[in-house]
């Protein structure tokens, strides 16, 4: 079976390294991170612009809920994700809205006070530690699992398992992790889509292409 490390080095040798997150700030990031569950990452993008000069932590906190909501619309779940952006800006607060302060405090404590935001879960918690925080922890999304699945692993129905399982494999180095989610998301829009196109694919030969009729 490939390693976990053999897939990275195949993904990375074929698109390189990848700058992933996009945004312009870090608060932006959060905000996306946020915007991004369930949906896809153009919606996003519609709701960034929509928010335009908004997106500073102090006038989304003073930004009327329902103002909130109507801006980030095209991002789906727009009421629910109002309240999650409100609760995620209210803890944010708690820290001066320094991110200098938040990267302070050790991983644990850091991703148990994420996850305890309301709406928050671990893979909008984990994005956040790896690109906004600097803290290197493998994010895990159904791009991964889709791989992972294909190429012949047993994975791991739990979120953390199968993270900690991602990491044994990987080196702990922050550009590593930040990259390895980057490589996952494009190899699943260049090759890996629902619908597989294996021809040209790097881990073609080491696949088993399980579930792929
Ligand atoms: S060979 Fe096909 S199924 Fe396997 S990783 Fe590549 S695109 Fe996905």
């Amino acid at each position: 079976m490939i390693t976990v490390h053999d897939i990275y080095e195949k993904m990375l040798a074929r698109q390189g390294i990848q700058r992933w997150w996009p945004a312009d700030s870090v608060f932006e990031m959060m905000l996306g991170a946020i915007l991004v569950q369930n949906t896809n990452w153009r919606n996003v993008e519609q709701a960034l612009a929509n928010l335009a000069t908004f997106i500073e932590p102090e006038k989304i906190r003073d930004m009327p809920l329902e103002e909130l909501g109507q801006r980030i619309r095209p991002s789906g779940f727009y009421n629910q994700k109002a309240l999650k952006i409100k609760a995620f800006v209210a803890w944010f607060g708690r820290y001066h809205f320094d991110v200098a302060e938040v990267k302070k405090q050790p991983f644990d404590v850091l991703r148990a006070e994420l996850i305890g935001i309301k709406g928050i879960g671990p893979e909008t918690a984990d994005c956040m530690l790896a690109y906004a925080f600097d803290k290197p922890v493998v994010v895990v999304d159904a791009y991964t699992r889709r791989i992972f699945e294909r190429v012949g692993y047993e994975v791991p129905k739990k979120y953390d398992d199968f993270r900690q399982m991602l990491e044994r494999g990987l080196p702990n180095e922050l550009a590593v992790v930040q990259t390895f989610h980057g490589l996952v998301l494009n190899h699943c829009k260049e090759h890996c889509l629902k619908k597989p196109i294996c021809e040209g694919c790097p881990l073609e030969s080491d696949c088993l292409k399980i579930g792929i009729a």
